[in-house]
């Protein structure tokens, strides 16, 4: 099957052709970051313009490129949620209208399917269930990926995500927008020891996050002018590295292993130190470790067109009325006992 896929959920507008066999037969991508960059974030509204601008023109690139049209095509996947709910609107009307146009069944893709799922793009032979650690700007979870549709929640954070932690260290260390690869960038010149930093959460039982504290933390450092900047960042990253590797372990335990693998998606996941931490902790523990290329890390088109193909696959196609949604979350039971406060 041929699978056209829409991403706009957040500054990136990305538009795929991928086909079940893992062929890319087009994959377009206009990030805003030269947008937002002035405003040190990604502002709402500015995202929402920028998306309708740039779909259109990119769904035809994207079919020239490809050498098809939309007759050839056999679904139209769009995110459906979660994110900026303007610039979701926008990828998933475009993806109604055409779905409508060319007579093709419509799939709504959640936006953390399609990273919880590009691992399996990835690797042909990652097979469920795999333990995922899904990193990214909105998000820090640990989900044990049992097939399409079927996540459950190990853990979450419970204040900042982990890509979020890394935006506003670079923000506190002028180090500007998107901050993730400038911290990483700035880390490979400093100690990842000279900064004394918590470890939140660490040797909790629940494998939760919490990234707030180190957040202030940094900014404590960087107030009292005695630490480089590289310093700084190399000891903040290596905090965040020492915290996934313990909750992820910890998940692992508690599993008791029985997964076919250690997984990683999301933006963050494009961290070198993050990958082979991670790396490390799946041999000691026996399991192979799985991580999507960088590309596919970071938002993309491909990931929604190979998660729309995962559920086409699957018969999962969805009506034409189908909501976009600001919020979604993979495992609605775990977010339900969370908001109770469980
Ligand atoms: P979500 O997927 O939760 O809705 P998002 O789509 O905005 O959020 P992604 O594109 O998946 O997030 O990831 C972007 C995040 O990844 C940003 O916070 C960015 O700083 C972070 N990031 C990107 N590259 C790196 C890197 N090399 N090191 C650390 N963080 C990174
Ligand atoms: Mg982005
Ligand atoms: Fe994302």
């Amino acid at each position: 099957a041929l699978i056209l896929g829409i991403e706009s959920s957040c500054d990136e507008t990305a538009v795929a052709l991928v086909r079940d066999d893992r062929t890319v037969l087009a994959h377009k991508l206009a990030t805003q970051e030269a947008h937002h960059r002035p405003f040190g974030g990604v502002v709402p509204e500015i995202a929402a313009r920028a998306h309708v601008e740039a779909v259109g023109p990119l769904v035809e690139a994207a079919l020239a490129e490809a050498g098809v049209s939309l007759a050839d095509v056999d679904a139209i996947a769009a995110t459906a949620g979660p994110g900026l709910i303007g610039g979701v609107l926008v990828g998933l009307m475009t993806a109604k209208g055409l779905a409508y146009a060319a007579d093709k069944p419509l799939i709504a893709v959640n936006h953390l399917e399609g990273h919880a799922l590009s691992p399996r793009f990835a690797d042909a032979d990652l097979a469920f269930p795999y333990l995922l650690l899904l990193v990214s700007g909105g998000h820090c979870q640990l989900l044990l990926v049992g097939g399409v549709g079927h996540y459950r929640r190990l853990a979450t954070t419970i204040d900042d995500a982990a890509g979020e932690a890394f935006d506003k260290t670079a923000k506190l260390l002028g180090l500007g927008f998107p901050g993730g690869p400038a911290v990483e960038a700035a880390a490979r010149a400093g100690n990842p020891k000279a900064v004394p930093l918590p470890r939140p959460l660490k040797g909790s039982r629940e494998p939760h996050f919490s990234f707030a504290g180190l957040k202030s933390a940094v900014a404590r450092a960087v107030e009292a002018g005695i630490y480089t900047r590289e310093d700084i960042a190399a000891s903040f990253q290596q905090a965040v590295v020492d915290c996934l590797i313990d909750r992820t372990a910890r998940a692992l335990e508690t599993l008791d292993n029985d997964v076919t693998a250690l997984v990683v998606a999301g933006g963050v996941a494009a961290n070198g130190a993050v990958r082979i931490s991670l790396e490390e902790l799946a041999i000691a523990r026996g399991l192979p470790f799985v991580a999507p290329p960088l590309w596919l890390c970071t938002d993309n088109g491909v990931m929604i067109a190979w998660a729309g193909a995962e559920r086409f696959a699957q018969g999962l196609t969805d009506p034409l009325d189908t909501m976009a949604r600001a919020r979604w979350p993979l495992d609605p039971a775990a977010e339900a006992a969370r908001g109770a406060g469980v």
